[in-house]
């Protein structure tokens, strides 16, 4: 069995917050190393593991909101000009939405040179989510349309018979009930409590629902905004009696 191993680089949201960075992930797989999401200090949290920047093989976006790709600019300068990165060609995916390829593509144009990866042998290959499946990293990739943002994309991992499942920030609907069915893991946003839930996002009722309907095996909570008052710290409290759902934490690997 191949390894296929989960790390939380940050749980968090928008909201700045020295306990939990924003959304941040490394799924490493077969000897390889993916980035799912890059918000703000993601990239300490990554080579505080021992990983190098060279050794992330793909990234992967779910959409283009700012807590989820702003590392993504001092990612594309640091390959360029660390001189400890520069040693060897590479190779590099990015997969996303069109808004994040779109991203790219304006950050390129905005930077040219000081960020451009021509001359300095890395290679940046762009996979749209609109191909619907993607291989990389030795890993099937599912990408699924998620109610949030036109093009958010949640994405379901395969790799021999284990399944990731992540949401993104989503709402609950029958994409998200899909994409969670019956996996391994399911790392699950939880943004607001019942009474203050917002459009494309999630919160404890829906998070029920969605586990009765799609029975992922283990879930774990994540993007849950720090605001939430002690009555409704109770709606999570409830979700987490079940043995199966815990809350993300930084820092914290598990092997899916
Ligand atoms: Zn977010
Ligand atoms: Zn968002």
């Amino acid at each position: 069995m191949e390894d296929f191993l989960l790390t939380i680089l940050g749980c968090g949201t928008t909201a700045i917050d020295p306990h939990k960075g924003c959304p941040g992930f490394l799924i490493q797989s077969g000897g390889k190393n993916l980035l799912l999401e890059s918000g703000s200090g993601t990239l300490y949290r990554l080579v505080k593991t021992g990983i190098r920047l060279d050794e992330i093989g793909t990234l992967c976006y779910s959409h283009h909101h700012p807590d989820h790709v702003s590392d993504l600019l001092p990612l594309l300068h640091s390959l360029k000009w660390d001189p400890g990165l520069q040693k060897y060609p590479r190779e590099m995916n990015i997969l996303g939405p069109p808004k994040v390829l779109d991203l790219y593509h304006q950050l390129m144009l905005f930077y040219q040179d000081s960020l451009s990866p021509d001359g300095n042998r890395l290679n940046v290959h762009l996979l749209s989510t609109l191909e619907r499946q993607v291989s990389a990293n030795n890993l099937i990739i599912d990408c699924i349309t998620v109610d949030h943002t036109p093009d958010s994309t949640g994405y379901r991992f395969s790799i021999q018979d284990k399944t990731f499942a992540y949401s993104g920030d989503a709402g609950l609907d029958a994409n998200l009930i899909k994409l969670a069915e019956g996996c391994d893991l399911l790392l699950c946003e939880c943004s607001f409590p019942n009474r203050r839930k917002m459009r494309g996002h999630m919160c404890p009722r829906d998070v029920g629902a969605l586990i009765r309907e799609a029975n992922p095996k283990k879930v774990l909570l994540t993007h849950i905004y720090p605001q939430w008052n002690s009555e409704e710290k109770k709606e999570l409290d409830k979700i987490l009696e079940s043995d199966r759902v815990s809350l993300a934490k930084d820092c914290m690997s598990l092997s899916i």
